[in-house]
């Protein structure tokens, strides 16, 4: 458990700095940013000390370093150039993860190149992060803008307690699955240690995505994720707002001269889709045509300001909106009274507490949005006359802020009616709920969210329970038939044994000798062995007759009831590998070995650091290339295999023809249980086909059907298979 209070520091990384910068005539100008996110991440930095880490928002020349700031904590840049912040932050950021994470799938462009320059981004972040961290910190990651930092992190600092929060909502599994890279991005939250969201349903979201778009294996009741070892804690926070600030500006804020003698509505956003200002419009042009008593009484307010305007469709928004203003002003302004005031600019934030304080009703209805904080705002600021709140459900402030008035934003005729409620309630309904609203976001406020998310984050580390028998009766029950054989392949090393420094010291255990001869004697279970090793080494390990063995990624294959098998291109490529051996052992650096295999050959790298591994992988892979072999990669290893076109995939399907005939698929319920990138050739034809586990921790997507975290929870498979109820014979 860390403690932040005393010498634990905490490192920030946002897409932004708390600062930003302008370049003067001769001199780079620091302003400190506004904003909540700054206003309630400073403090805490202030207090534990550490660094944040962001995007100082302009190109720095070549060797230009930030001017220093009179901080507590350290800032430093990750710089980035014109076409990263295009792809990564215009494209990927905003222009597919934004409008998808609030459900808008028909706004969203994904382009190859802007995940890849994301991709190359968000390491950067993490290079940067790793390079700052101080014993015993914490690092917490913000926001949809940098999903990927964790792997690289983690790649990076195996050990680093790392957070992340999302200040968007999470979507739906049938929305979030539209994402080209789901795999991707949700794997990175998963090299998180504890994750964070506004609201109990962007919880559930996750958790579902997680459980049917990675296999993960979930925790409902303890909001819990187990993908490979790795356990991730996903939980809701809601953010409050900094609420004594807000009530002491509108206690002070000024009171115009002239006190306005209609009754104000106000909308405050920033000028976006999920803002749903169209739709108040036109909610508020409904109110005055079905009620038209409120006409030359009601104004609408609406502050709208300027946002990611150098992209078309909130050029487009903004035309709608002008042209809404002004169609609805031009059908019923008289000459003492305009029913709209529209104002396309930010305001200051006394002239905004004026404006919170002194509204009869906010009329706060994004079509989605995580969670909403100028409802909030408003509530704090209400020091006067109460006003009344009309919220849009789809708002995560809406889980918490009961008594406003709820409404659907894409129900205009009930946001009018709602507004004419709003506007004709009696003092004390007033009163009674506006004090509720304030008591709750008093206690829930930016403090009562930032301690209540580092303590979590900063806790005992989340474990899963093990994984038991009744997983497996969830997960292969439906899918085992006692009318069918079923055909169980199992990889060796990594699968059957744990992954050790030296392959002569991966040994079997008696009893996982001993489950698997179990489920070999069923009547109604074939088992193959399928390995990177030699067939004779593989052999001579599991040691049991009767089962059939795979070896050199299925090369070489012998078993009862299938011909045995060498693929005829083997001898010709034996010759190759021992030249190709020797290379290697040249620049072999201490620690790393060639294990030579037949046809093939595998280079450890195992016991080399991150950095050796990274400078002799390269030269390995050239080696490997030019010698006419493929290169694969495997558990801290480099595979050169044979261009022979046969992975662990042919050899499945090899021996499922040869023992159940071309039609296997209608005879034979399949299960694959491996741990390396090699044994994904075998879950992507078996994919549709039959169920497979990946075994352990993975940073890169797999196509296996669910996730185990160890060799442990493989033993548990095979005593679920060894003891479930055998069919009766004849
Ligand atoms: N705001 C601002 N300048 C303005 C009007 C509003 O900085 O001229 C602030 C407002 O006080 C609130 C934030 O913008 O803190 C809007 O937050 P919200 O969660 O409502 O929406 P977001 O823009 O984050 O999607």
């Amino acid at each position: 458990m860390l403690d932040l209070t005393s010498e634990a520091a905490l490192i920030v990384v946002s897409n932004r700095l708390p600062i930003s910068l302008r370049r003067g005539r001769d001199s780079l100008v620091v302003e400190r940013s506004a904003g909540g996110l700054v206003a309630a991440l400073d403090p805490a930095l202030r207090r534990t000390g550490g660094t944040w880490i962001g995007w100082p928002g302009m190109r720095l020349r070549e060797s230009e370093k930030l001017p220093s700031v009179d901080e507590a904590y350290t800032i430093t840049p990750v710089p980035m150039n014109d076409n990263e912040v295009r792809r990564y932050y215009h494209g990927l950021s905003n222009g597919a993860l934004w409008p998808l994470f609030h459900s808008f799938p028909e706004r969203t462009r994904f382009d190859r190149r802007d995940w890849e320059i994301y991709e190359s981004v968000n390491e950067r972040f993490a290079q940067v992060t790793a390079d700052e961290l101080t014993r015993n910190c914490l690092v917490w990651i913000h926001d949809y803008h940098l999903m990927r930092v964790g792997p690289h992190l983690r790649r990076r600092c195996p050990n680093q307690r790392i957070a992340f929060f999302l200040h968007i909502p999470f979507p739906s599994y049938d929305i979030y699955r539209t994402l080209p890279w789901y795999r991707e991005v949700l794997i990175g939250l998963m090299a998180c240690d504890q994750v964070g969201f506004h609201c109990p349903g962007y919880v559930r979201n996750f958790l579902d995505c997680a459980e049917r778009l990675l296999g993960a294996r979930v925790d409902r009741d303890k909001n819990l994720v187990q993908f490979g070892a790795r356990t991730v804690r996903a939980d809701a926070f809601p953010l409050g707002i900094d609420y004594e600030g807000h009530e002491r500006r509108a206690r002070s804020a000024p009171h115009s001269a002239r006190r306005d003698s209609h009754k104000v509505i106000l909308g405050v956003d920033r000028l976006d889709y999920t803002k749903g200002i169209p739709g108040r419009i036109r909610a508020f042009e409904r109110l005055l045509e079905v009620y038209p008593e409120h006409r030359e009484r009601a104004v609408l307010i609406q502050v709208a300001v300027p946002s990611r305007g150098q992209v078309a469709e909130y050029q487009a928004l903004k035309r709608e909106i002008d042209e809404l203003v002004g169609r609805v002003n031009g059908r019923f302004a008289t000459s003492e009274w305009s029913p709209i005031r529209y104002l396309y600019r930010s305001v200051s934030p006394e002239r905004l507490a004026s404006l919170y304080r002194d509204a009869d009703v906010a009329l706060v209805t994004p079509l989605r949005d995580g969670m909403n904080l100028v409802a909030k705002e408003f509530v704090a600021s209400q020091t006067e006359d109460p006003g009344v709140l009309v919220l849009s459900r789809m708002a995560g402030a809406a889980e918490s802020m009961h008594e406003a008035l709820m409404v659907n934003p894409y129900n205009i005729d009930g946001v009018a009616n709602s507004l004419h409620q709003a506007l004709t309630m009696d003092f004390q309904d007033r009163a009674n709920r506006m004090r509720a609203l304030q008591r709750r976001e008093r206690r829930h406020d930016l403090h009562a969210w930032l301690e209540g998310f580092l303590s979590a984050a900063s806790g005992p580390a989340a474990q899963m329970r093990p994984t038991a028998l009744q997983d497996f009766d969830l997960w292969l029950s439906p899918y085992l038939r006692s009318d069918l054989q079923l055909a169980l392949f199992l990889d060796y090393d990594g699968t059957l044994t744990p992954i050790v420094s030296h392959p002569s010291q991966a040994v079997l255990d008696d009893e996982t000798r001993e489950l698997i001869q179990r489920c070999g004697a069923r009547s109604d279970t074939d088992v193959s062995i399928v390995s990177g090793r030699k067939l004779d080494d593989v052999r001579s390990l599991v040691r049991l007759p009767g089962i059939t063995y795979a070896g050199n990624h299925g090369l070489e294959i012998v078993g009862p009831g299938i011909e045995s098998f060498s693929h005829e291109d083997v001898p010709h490529y034996q010759k190759r590998i021992a030249s190709l051996a020797q290379e290697l052992e040249h620049i072999c650096i201490e620690g790393a070995w060639v294990e030579e295999k037949g046809a093939s050959l595998t280079l450890h790298l195992r016991a080399l650091s991150h950095l050796d591994q990274r400078s002799l992988d390269s030269r390995a892979r050239e080696l490997i290339l030019e010698a006419g072999f493929q290169v694969r990669e495997a558990h801290c290893a480099l595979e050169a295999r044979p261009p022979i076109g046969w992975d662990k995939g042919h050899a499945v399907l090899y021996v499922l023809r040869e023992r159940y005939g071309p039609a296997w698929s209608e005879n034979v319920r399949t299960i694959y249980a491996g741990d390396d990138r090699t044994d994904e050739d075998a879950f992507r034809v078996l994919s549709g086909l039959g169920v497979s586990f990946r075994i352990g921790n993975t940073d890169t997507p797999t196509q296996a059907t669910r996730q185990l975290p160890d060799v442990e929870s493989v033993k548990t498979l095979l005593r679920w298979l060894a003891s479930r109820p055998e069919a009766p014979q004849g």
